[in-house]
């Protein structure tokens, strides 16, 4: 047993909450998705504040990363639900005609959301969108990584949602190591792939279904063809975006060997025009979360040559954006995600010996290429695997409504956003419907008398022949 706090009271409660079925009323959905949208907007300064404590976030991209992005969500979904929420009318075989067939989504019950810190505002409420549109109650758990933004949802989400079907808990391993104690109908984690395991044994002790975003290494594939000053531009947004604090940033570039030079002369000078001449000067460069992780990184600075950036400041949090280059695939930075300012650039000899490399390795989050040749893109899209793919972009497949998000292998399990969010929060129920009126009666001529015992030497011939024979059958009592 953990010594930890017991959440078993908390449980009970929210779980008598379910059980009271107003969850189930579309009304009550709405009327929390209203809220949540209502809490970002009208606090969106403290939360956008609470980014800046913790991440020293620009206002421009805390709001379009942690508060717009949701927003948007919100409204999407809103106006979705209702269309969601039909049954759904599926044929119905012959074998149980009369009769009807529909999928109903019902929620799944109690969910268990546990965000990470790197965008934790997002990653704490994008889950909380989907879980609620589906009718289900939560306990959200948000990093305490980014105690700010912990406080901040804890503060404010008991105001603006109900707070009988919402709890936030805030704290770290014991505290989460004790909720898994709990029994849940679902738990959505976000964060690395250690904890994931963590996560997930613990889940099998309830066979509760787990959703997974995770990270690794999203590599970045530019071709001998690729328009280098859009690539440059996309791939150093991509990385440098919350000091590279983020799951799907390009973590290495694998470039062809004849433009090698050009690209890094390209992202030496991109690196300026975002950041001037001292990034640390820039309100747009984010901080390093904390010691540790500046720690960790700035012991990656050694596996190649910096072309651009390598300073740091662990008292100010500050790593430079910085590209290096010969770098071993052997090396430090090659072995994890970086998850910071580091970019290493390695050369390839062709577009083969790049899949190969990808190939080798842990299925991506993201696989990225650049290229202006349809094959080369094809040829990549069909022989690797990845959750998602840009191809002559980074980033942005995650704001494109209708596709899922989510890792494959290594990277995660299961999608979200959109309709792919609504699906992992809900149980599709199959339910079959049927009138009394006709049954197989020995006794009646209408009846096939195929489906009850006993069993005639005729049935047994009609259902080798399947459904085509069945239909014969009847038919020809019909015609008898
Ligand atoms: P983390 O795994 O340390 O923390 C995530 C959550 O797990 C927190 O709520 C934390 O309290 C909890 N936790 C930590 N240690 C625990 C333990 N021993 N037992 C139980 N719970 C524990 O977060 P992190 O690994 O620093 O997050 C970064 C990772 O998250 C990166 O790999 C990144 O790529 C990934 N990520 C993925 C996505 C995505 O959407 N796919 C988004 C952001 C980050």
């Amino acid at each position: 047993m953990h010594a930890g706090p017991d959440y078993s009271s908390l449980i009970a409660s929210l779980r008598g909450s379910f059980a009271s079925g107003r969850t189930r009323q579309l009304a009550w959905r709405d009327a929390q998705l209203a809220g949540l949208r209502r809490m970002l907007v009208e606090q969106e300064p403290v939360l956008i504040d609470a980014l800046r404590r913790d991440l020293k976030e620009s206002a421009f991209e805390a709001y379009l990363t942690d508060i717009g992005s949701v927003v948007a969500e919100i409204d999407r979904v809103r106006s979705h639900l209702p269309r969601w929420l039909k049954p759904q009318r599926v044929p119905t075989p012959w074998l149980v005609r009369p009769g009807t067939s529909r999928v109903i989504r019902e929620p799944l019950g109690l969910a268990l959301i546990l965000g990470t810190w790197n965008y934790p505002i997002q990653l704490a409420l994008s889950p909380l969108v989907p879980c609620l549109a589906a009718g289900n109650c939560a306990v959200l758990k948000p990093s305490e990584v980014a105690p700010h933004c912990s406080a901040a949802l804890a503060r404010f989400i008991p105001r603006y949602l109900d707070s009988e079907c919402v709890a936030v808990v805030e704290g770290g391993v014991p505290e989460t190591t004790a909720l898994l104690e709990q029994r849940f109908d679902k738990i959505f984690y976000t964060g690395g792939s250690r904890v994931a395991r963590i996560v997930m044994a613990a889940a099998a002790r309830h066979l509760t279904p787990v959703t997974l975003e995770l990270g690794g290494k999203s590599p970045c594939i530019v071709d001998t063809d690729a328009n280098l000053a859009v690539a440059a531009r996309r791939i150093a947004h991509g990385r440098f975006l919350n000091a590279g604090q983020t799951c799907l940033a390009p973590d290495y570039v694998l470039v062809h060997r004849d433009r090698e030079e050009e690209l890094l002369a390209a992202l030496t000078g991109t690196i300026r025009d975002f950041y001037g001449e001292d990034p640390r000067d820039s309100e747009d460069f984010a901080r390093i979360i904390n010691q540790q992780h500046h720690d960790r990184l700035t012991g990656l600075l050694d596996s190649g040559t910096p072309v651009v950036g390598g300073d740091h400041d662990r008292s100010r949090l500050y790593i430079a954006p910085t590209v290096l280059r010969d770098v071993s695939p052997d090396s430090p930075v090659m072995q994890e995600e970086i998850f910071g300012p580091i970019l290493p650039v390695l050369a390839v000899d062709g577009i083969e010996e790049a899949i190969d490399f990808v190939n080798r390795r842990d299925k991506p989050l993201v696989l990225y290429v650049f290229s202006e040749s349809r094959e080369t893109v094809v040829q990549v899209v069909d022989r690797t695997s990845a959750g998602g793919m840009c191809v002559n972009e980074t980033l942005f497949h995650f704001v494109v409504p209708g596709l899922p998000f989510g890792g494959v292998g290594e990277s995660g399990m299961g999608k979200y956003h959109g309709k792919w969010g609504f699906d992992v929060f809900t149980n599709p129920k199959a339910v079959l419907e049927r009138g009394t009126r006709l049954d197989p009666d020995l006794r009646t001529r209408l009846d096939p008398d195929l489906r009850y015992p006993p069993y005639g030497a005729r049935d047994r011939k009609i259902m080798r022949l399947g459904v085509a024979g069945l239909k014969e059958s009847i038919r020809s009592r019909f015609r008898r």
